[in-house]
Order: structure tokens, then C-alpha cells, then sequence
């Protein structure tokens, strides 16, 4: 197998996930040390204009798959056209970010094509016909040291693995087009109505979440930690201790069964810092933690820490900012 690298770039409706610029900037990186050229895969409506910018991100080529069938995102479709492309290049790998999508087209991918599939690899050492890969297992709680021994090699990237970052040089990004022959019985799965439940920053992509759990007390005693989000321009998240009892809605809850989240700073207050709670945080660049126990969790693996009552600290950050702001 000589051909390329193939990633596939999710996108909705043409903008382009930020995930799948993780997943570009990982894969541009493994495709040099194969010596193959890195390829992005865009399907659907809207691929045309997701596809103008992956030369930036070292795509050598963009394929743009259309069909009757690939309007918006199809689980089966998506597959059996990524799986079609990598035969049609005789690609030497398939790659995509493991997001939820991303690890559902893969697995069709991977069962088309009647290979092995390994899923959230945090890093690969590619090797002729073996690589040998760490991936994230257990919600980000166990690392796995797995060896990889198949013709076509098909892995999803863990997200938050790298970071986004153009290549030094933009690639060719040359645009080819690719018409699949697609069984209208692909299309079992197909979205039909969506629902946006938040606009703007969410979670996952604000670059400041200030955190709160059991300490904060109740529902009305988020409005401190709301307005030092506003001052900082980013949003507010909890632990799961605060969803059960009812103070802030299932979207905020931060960790295994929530939003993984990579702030640049989590100001995490009254959380103590349990497992479940920290492989949601642990992509945060820096971490602030306010709590009254110097010995939790929480206080031990942040950057800084403030052990004290988070309702006296939190309005003095506040404030503290405000004042600097003038
Ligand atoms: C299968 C499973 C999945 C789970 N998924 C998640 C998940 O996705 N996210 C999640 O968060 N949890 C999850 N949990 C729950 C998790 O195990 C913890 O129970 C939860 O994270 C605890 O929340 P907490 O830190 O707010 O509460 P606690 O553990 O009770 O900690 C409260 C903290 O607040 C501090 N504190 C109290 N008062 C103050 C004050 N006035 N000022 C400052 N600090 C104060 C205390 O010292 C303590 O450290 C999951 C559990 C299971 C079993």
C-alpha cells in the first residue's frame, strides 16, 4: 500500500469542526514520518466550503465527496464513501478525531473495508505493517499502549491530543472531486431536524470555564461564578454533584459523563476533584482551584490554588479584575 493519509474533516453544514483540525494537524505529522502525502475528506452539503481551508492545515489534496444521498451527515453513507475513497487511493490509512461522529464513520469505515479499527490515539508510531499507539481508554483514566497490525490501518485521534495549529507552509490543498455509488438503503441513518441548544462559547470551546460544584450550595449561589465568567469573557461549568440536585442543567456538567473541556484557564471552585470529574478537565491548559480543603484533589493536581471559602474569593477575583480593567 503506497497511497495517502486520508483524514476525514467533519464539518457542519460547511464550518468546519475545530476537531477535525486537531485530527489534520495530528495526522500532517504521522503522514511525513510514513512519507505519504496527507489528504482531507469532506462530504456532504457545505463540503465545498469546508474545503477552502484545509490547504492551510498541510491537505496535499481535498477530496470532495458528493451524492444524492450525502446531504447532511449519514453515519452509513459517510462510511461506505470514506471506505469507497480509501480503496479508489489505495490509502495506507484512514484517520478522523475521535468525536462521537468521528468514531461512527470509522467503525463503518472499518467494517467495509473488513479491517481492525483503533480508536482516541493520543500518539502513533507508524512502522510498516505494525504501529504501535497509546490511546485514551476508560473517559481519559487509562492510557493503553496498543500495537496496530493491519493492511489499511483505520484511528480516530483522541480529541484534545494536539492542538489545532496551521502548517508552516499551506499545502496544495488540491480540490478533487469523488461521486460514489452509493445503496439508497444507507440512508437509514440520516439527521433530520436539529435543535441548537447553545450559541456563541459553549464548554467545549470557551477559553475560560469557571467551574463550580457541592460547595457553591445552590442554584442561586451561581450567580457570582456567572458574572466572573462575563468579566472574563467565558462560561460557567459544574460537577455532577450540582446537576443532581437540580442547580444548573446536564450541558454545563464538565467531565466523564459531561463536556470534556481545554480552556486556556478552569477556575474550578468547590469541586473536589473526583476522577469522573477530572478526565473532563484534565485538557485545561492551567487550573485554578478554590476550595477549603487543601488536601482535595482538585487543590493537588491545579497550578494554583486558593484554599478558602469560594464565596468570599470568587467576588474578590471579580472585583480584582474589574480594578485592573479600570
Ligand atoms: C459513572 C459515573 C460517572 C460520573 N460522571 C461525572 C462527571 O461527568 N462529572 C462529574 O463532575 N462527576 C461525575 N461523577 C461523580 C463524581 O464521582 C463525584 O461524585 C462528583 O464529581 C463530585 O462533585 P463535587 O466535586 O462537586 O462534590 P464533592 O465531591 O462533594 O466536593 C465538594 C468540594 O467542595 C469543597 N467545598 C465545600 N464548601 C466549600 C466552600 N464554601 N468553598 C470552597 N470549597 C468548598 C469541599 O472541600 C469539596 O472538595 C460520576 C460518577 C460516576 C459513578
Amino acid at each position: 500500500m503506497s497511497g495517502a493519509l486520508l483524514v476525514l474533516c467533519d464539518h457542519d453544514r460547511g464550518v468546519l469542526a475545530e476537531a477535525s483540525l486537531e485530527a489534520l494537524t495530528f495526522a500532517r505529522d504521522l503522514a511525513e514520518r510514513l512519507g505519504a502525502p496527507c489528504e482531507a475528506v469532506v462530504i456532504g452539503n457545505g463540503a465545498d466550503t469546508a474545503a477552502a481551508d484545509l490547504a492551510a492545515y498541510g491537505a496535499e489534496a481535498v477530496h470532495v465527496a458528493a451524492h444524492d444521498l450525502l446531504t447532511d451527515y449519514g453515519p452509513e453513507a459517510w462510511g461506505a464513501t470514506l471506505a469507497q475513497l480509501a480503496e479508489a487511493v489505495d490509502a495506507v490509512a484512514v484517520a478522523a478525531c475521535g468525536t462521537d461522529r468521528g468514531n461512527e464513520v470509522l467503525a463503518h469505515v472499518a467494517a467495509r473495508l473488513d479491517e481492525p479499527f483503533v480508536a482516541n490515539c493520543r500518539s502513533i508510531e507508524p512502522g510498516g505493517d505494525s504501529w504501535s499507539m497509546t490511546r485514551i481508554q476508560w473517559g481519559g483514566s487509562l492510557l493503553e499502549d496498543a500495537t496496530l497490525t493491519a493492511g489499511r490501518k483505520v484511528v480516530s485521534v483522541a480529541h484534545h491530543a494536539v492542538e489545532a495549529a496551521p502548517a508552516a507552509a499551506p499545502a496544495a490543498g488540491t480540490v478533487s472531486p469523488f461521486a460514489p455509488d452509493l445503496d439508497p438503503s444507507l440512508a437509514r441513518t440520516l439527521v433530520t431536524d436539529r435543535v441548537v441548544l447553545t450559541q456563541g462559547i459553549t464548554l467545549s470551546t470557551a477559553s475560560v470555564v469557571v467551574g463550580g460544584g457541592r460547595g457553591v450550595g445552590s442554584a442561586e449561589a451561581f450567580a457570582p461564578l456567572e458574572e466572573l465568567a462575563a468579566e472574563l469573557g467565558g462560561v460557567v461549568g459544574c460537577s455532577r454533584a450540582v446537576t443532581n440536585n437540580g442547580w444548573r442543567p446536564h450541558s454545563d456538567q464538565v467531565g466523564q459523563t459531561g463536556t470534556r473541556i481545554a480552556p486556556v484557564v478552569y477556575i474550578a471552585s468547590g469541586i473536589s476533584g473526583a476522577i469522573q470529574h477530572w478526565v473532563g478537565a484534565m485538557a485545561s491548559k492551567h487550573i485554578l482551584a478554590i476550595n477549603t480543603d487543601p488536601e482535595a484533589n482538585m487543590v493537588t493536581r491545579a497550578d494554583w490554588a486558593v484554599i478558602g471559602d469560594l464565596h468570599q474569593v470568587i467576588p474578590a477575583v471579580t472585583e480584582e479584575v474589574r480594578r485592573r480593567r479600570g
